[in-house]
């Protein structure tokens, strides 16, 4: 990209000459600075965000029948042989190189075929959907595609983001990447999707896919199949020669700083690609033998296919970013000790991998396997046998996952238990439909009491019957207890899944970060920054549990802070 001398548009604009300028801001002030560097003999980019340059239009005025502009200048600019105009356009990123800047600007798609546009205006009669103008000052209606682009001259089609999107954590262009796919232009999707979406494939399997649920379209018949679009286009990509490489992303120039990740899951993964991509070294250390957090250790292969999680985390290692596996922190290796090895920064995402406790008598037993416990000794292959009949308690996804996964080692009878009905279950409507046509049993209004053992291992599990009572705080109805409607269950296996948390001991008391009342790290929720300066945390050890694409919105959150942070030093 061509370097340029970068200036934000003011009333008085210094005099360069014989420079490349950027002018940001096609109103009144930035049209009379464009052309007075112009005639400066500089070389004027003018980038504007919406689709025309000419700044406010006044009202309609009734007795002339006219709309002005307050600048008067439009035909000027357009005529200047030195000045660029580029509307309908955001500048994406400046890198200062030695006081030469370098600017990416992304001009956003108009839409519209410009040499089939005649100017007939049929388009605006039909189109349905009005947007406030924003040349009026929000003061009036225009529809989407009522804009003309003096510049070009050409309409553009303006919509403000979908509702899929907005409920998308990574806020992707799902009627853009959807659009491509239905045109047949499947890399180019897969490319708008990894200019913010470094796992499609991953995200294509298992996203419970909050954009669907909001999917407008779903309010006349069903919801687009967001998901398993964006699964066909990454699939392609992951057997095709092109092998997960970023879209559209440009690389920024070598920062010469190291920063240290402490946790290799979506969080962790995700902010080690944005952080590689813009210039910095990095170090993903993973406890764990192998990187991927709750994505390797949590989720069941038949849900997430091993080989397509490791191929899009080689796509982060080919960034350069080195993934240390088996090395804890906390034991050997502090986190001062990574500021004195050279670590600038430190994002701390170690998940919530702590089973949360029943605390009912006898829970210790032998055969008693909480949920994170079970997944995580099945997909790092250690032996697990869970006998013929298992009881699972929860109803999240650990605890389907935890109850499907015990059907395929071969139990014959498996319950899941869950304290409230079927509406309050936490697990997606998809998972739990799969886990009932696989014939696992699910019994609602049910709470375990007691574990009893014999020949020192679980033998059965009293329970007892709820009701809903009111909303507790987390909107959901309160279980009760029904007074004398115990029962027992005979078990070979109880498999305990209530719920996550992190596990922070590894930081110890000198570390100076500080905790919230739920025992989560204690962030500023604009950076992700902690009470320690330079270290960052996000994803589940930050919020507690969520899902797999919220962690990597968590992620590129903090490359951002972090790359902020480390540019201001
Ligand atoms: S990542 Fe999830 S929420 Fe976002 S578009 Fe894909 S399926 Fe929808
Ligand atoms: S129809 Fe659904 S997927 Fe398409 S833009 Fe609207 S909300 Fe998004």
């Amino acid at each position: 990209m061509e370097p340029l001398h970068y200036m934000v548009c003011r009333n008085e604009v210094s005099q360069l000459g014989n420079k490349t300028v950027l002018i940001i801001g096609g109103g009144p002030a930035g049209i009379q600075s464009a052309l007075e560097q112009a005639e400066s003999g500089n070389t004027v980019y003018l980038v504007e965000n919406t689709a025309g340059i000419g700044g406010e239009r006044l009202l309609y005025d009734e007795d002339s029948k006219t709309v002005d502009f307050v600048s008067p200048d439009l035909e000027k600019v357009k005529n200047n042989k030195n000045i660029r105009i580029i509307t309908n356009a955001d500048i994406e990123k400046v890198e200062d190189d030695n006081g030469k800047f370098g600017i990416r600007i992304k001009k956003r798609a108009i839409r519209v075929i410009e040499e089939k546009c005649n100017d007939c205006k049929a388009c605006i009669k039909v189109c349905p959907v009005n947007l406030w103008d924003d040349e009026d000052q929000g003061l009036s209606f225009r529809t989407a595609i009522d804009f003309f682009n003096h510049v070009d001259p050409s309409y553009n089609i303006v919509k403000e983001a979908p509702v899929c999107q907005r409920a998308c954590p990574v806020h992707l262009d799902i009627r853009g990447y959807i659009g491509f796919i239905a045109d047949g232009k499947f890399k180019e999707s897969l490319a708008l999707i990894k200019e913010v979406l470094p796992f499609p494939s991953i995200c294509g399997h298992i996203c419970p896919h909050p954009c669907e649920e909001e999917c407008n379209r779903g309010k006349v018949d069903f919801p687009l199949s967001i998901r398993d679009l964006k699964r066909f286009v990454a699939d392609i990509d992951l057997q095709d020669s092109c092998k997960s490489k970023p879209g559209m992303v440009v690389r920024g120039a070598n920062k010469g700083k190291k920063v240290a990740i402490i946790g290799a899951g979506p969080a962790g993964l995700a902010c080690a690609y944005d952080l590689a991509l813009l210039g910095y070294g990095v170090t993903v250390f993973e406890a764990l033998p192998r990187p991927g957090g709750m994505l390797a250790v949590g989720i069941p292969d038949y849900r997430l296919p091993r080989d397509v999680l490791e191929k899009e985390i080689d796509a982060v290692s080919a960034l350069g970013v080195e993934i240390r596996c088996n090395t804890v922190i906390g034991k050997g290796l502090s986190l001062d000790d990574l500021f004195e090895k050279g670590y600038e920064a430190v994002f701390i995402t170690v998940g919530a991998h702590k089973n949360q406790e029943m605390r009912i008598p006898g829970e210790d037993a032998l055969g008693v396997i909480p949920g994170v416990t079970f997944l995580r000794d099945l997909n790092l292959g250690n032996p697990v046998d869970v006998g013929g009949r298992v009881a699972v308690i929860g109803g999240g996804n650990v605890a389907i996952d935890s109850a499907r996964c015990a059907l395929r080692l071969g139990a014959r009878d498996v319950t899941i238990l869950y304290r409230r009905s079927r509406q309050e279950m936490p697990a997606s409507d998809e998972e739990i439909e799969a886990a009932l046509e696989e014939g696992i049993k699910i019994e609602y209004l049910v709470a375990p009491l007691q574990v009893f053992t014999a020949d020192g291992k679980v033998a059965s599990l009293r329970c007892m019957r709820m009701e809903l009572g009111k909303p507790d705080a987390s909107g959901r109805r309160m279980p009760i207890p029904v007074e004398g409607s115990e029962f027992d269950i005979e078990l070979d296996t109880l498999i305990p899944a209530i719920g996550q948390v992190p596990d922070i001991s590894f930081l110890g008391e000198s570390s100076e970060i500080e905790l919230t009342k739920k025992g989560t790290i204690a962030v500023n929720p604009d950076t992700l920054e902690t009470s320690r300066p330079g270290v960052f945390a996000g994803g589940d050890c930050q919020t507690g549990p969520k899902i797999a694409v919220e962690a990597v919105a968590a992620g590129k959150k903090a490359a951002v802070s972090i790359d902020k942070y480390l540019r201001g030093k």
